[in-house]
């Protein structure tokens, strides 16, 4: 089938451009995505879509400005671009169809998190937006929900058409997670979703997309290779995300996000959501939104609660899984341990739980497979990050285990908050290892602000990479923060 053909409903779509684009094999051995042409829309031959679908809740109408007002100081939400909507206090305000809110009343949800508050109003808009929130706040919905609706209001899929909404992911494990909440919304419906990633056969992803889907959650590698041999097409896609934005650049995925993006009309509605808004993420949100509309969830000025006793370790990846046994064995021996560990892979997270159970640690690891159940009866938590909303009420935690740096120094501070809640104190012990070595800066400037000890390795570490730390303020340090600043 030709590229630029498409079905009846949708014929002539896709404007003038390169020629059609065959089969044929992957590009794995040359540069990704070197067949996929950059496409020339001419916007009045393509068929029309609707993406306003918002119509705004009479509770939501009648909030006087000062309610909202509150609403969004109390929930640190700040908004920034042309005509945003209110936010909507409670699931029912967003009107979403029952069978959304009947899994939603299952889940046990009692309130949209401020994220999916703010953020529903504007995707129900159909406006471009951008949501940075911090790892567990609920951005997963924020952007599904109104997928769903978007979806129902389109054509039916017809023999041969690509996905309505794509969703791009930086790895397969994010990907799944989004596709099995995609999956557990969508049944109801019968939209049908997808997931596809690398380094797993491709026969059951072509199937899936052949069958026709809705939704595909997709890493960029993979899509492009399926797109270069036809296996799919982003013809009918009007609603894309990119999720995890600020990971994927830090993966060096910029090149496959751009050569997909433009196979997607440019009147696509477009939804940007990253934990961090660092100058590449800025850049990435400029080329790809349309008047878009910006929601920050979180203190603007961030700092490490100074009540808790931060201490670094810098060591060998080798070393950890010794050194958190020694310290474990010590944090035991105090009256009040309760722990939480974190570290960057699900994989990693079921490995030393395993160990430490038959350590006889009473150990336990969240993340998404787990039940909530399960989450609440042992004493010890091992996280894998995106999976621990911040609103859930792991109380009196007295130590906090950085086993794997985190992402970013934002990420860090959000971590160790997790101890010394309400005028308690607490300890963070980090290990941070060579491969760490480019947020020592970072790091130290966060200890700096907060009056710690700084151990003489990380400043070494910090100056052998050049960096030029003894005097970089907090915000100099985080210059994606500054921004927010007031
Ligand atoms: P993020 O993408 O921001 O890291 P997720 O979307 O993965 O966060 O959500 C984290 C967890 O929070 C998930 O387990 C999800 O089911 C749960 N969650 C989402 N929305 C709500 C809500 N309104 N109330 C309670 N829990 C929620
Ligand atoms: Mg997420």
């Amino acid at each position: 089938m030709n590229w630029y053909g498409g079905p009846p409903r949708f014929g002539g779509g896709g404007g003038g451009g390169g020629g059609g684009n065959r089969g044929g094999p992957s590009g794995k051995f040359g540069n990704p995505g070197e067949r996929l042409r950059k496409k020339h829309w001419n916007l009045d031959e393509l068929p029309k879509f609707q993406k306003n679908f918002y119509q705004e809740h009479p509770d939501v109408t009648h909030r006087s400005p000062q309610e909202i007002e509150q609403y969004r100081r109390n929930k640190e939400v700040t908004v920034k671009g042309r005509d945003c909507p209110k936010p909507m206090i409670k699931f029912n305000e967003a009107s979403f169809p029952s069978y959304v809110m009947d899994m939603i009343v299952k889940q046990n949800f009692t309130d949209p998190t401020p994220i999916q508050s703010q953020g529903w109003p504007v995707a129900l808009s159909g406006k471009d937006m951008v949501g940075i929130a911090q790892t567990g706040s609920g951005k997963t919905l924020a952007y599904l929900l109104p997928a769903i609706v978007h979806i129902q209001h389109q054509p039916f899929l017809e023999h041969g058409d690509g996905p309505i909404c794509l969703v791009l992911a930086p790895t397969r494990e994010l990907a799944q997670q989004v596709q099995q909440v995609a999956a557990e919304y969508g049944r109801a419906s019968r939209l049908k979703s997808t997931c596809i990633y690398g380094g797993a056969p491709k026969g059951p992803q072509i199937r899936d997309l052949e069958r026709g889907v809705e939704i595909c959650i997709a890493t960029p590698g993979r899509l492009i290779d399926f797109l270069e041999c036809n296996k799919t097409n982003l013809r009918r896609c009007t609603y894309l995300v990119l999720d995890e934005a600020d990971r994927m650049l830090d993966m060096g995925f910029e090149p496959q996000i751009r050569k997909i993006v433009d196979q997607i009309r440019p009147d696509r509605q477009t939804l940007m959501w990253s934990a961090t808004w660092p100058k590449e993420v800025r850049q990435l949100a400029e080329d790809f939104l349309k008047d878009y509309v910006q929601i920050n969830i979180g203190a603007l000025q961030l700092s490490a609660n100074h009540n808790i006793l931060q201490i670094v370790d810098v060591c060998n990846d080798m070393e950890k899984e010794d050194k958190l046994i020694r310290l474990l064995e010590e944090i035991m021996s105090e009256k009040e341990n309760k722990t939480i560990i974190f570290v960057e892979t699900k994989r990693r997270c079921d490995e030393l739980t395993r160990r430490m159970r038959r350590d006889g640690w009473p150990a336990m690891g969240i993340h998404g497979d787990k039940s909530q159940q399960e989450r609440d009866w042992l004493i010890t938590f091992l996280t894998f990050p995106p999976r621990i909303p911040i609103w859930q009420n792991v109380e009196d935690v007295k130590f906090v285990i950085n086993y794997d740096y985190p992402n970013s120094s934002e990420d860090y501070i959000h971590r160790i908050g997790r101890t010394a809640r309400s005028q308690k104190t607490g300890t963070a012990y980090t290990f941070f290892t060579p491969n760490n070595m480019k947020q020592a800066g970072d790091l130290i400037s966060v200890l700096r602000e907060a009056n710690q000890a700084i151990n003489p390795k990380l400043i070494q570490m910090a100056e052998d990479r050049g960096g030029k730390i003894g005097t970089a303020s907090f915000q100099q340090a985080h210059p994606r923060l500054a921004k927010w600043l007031p």
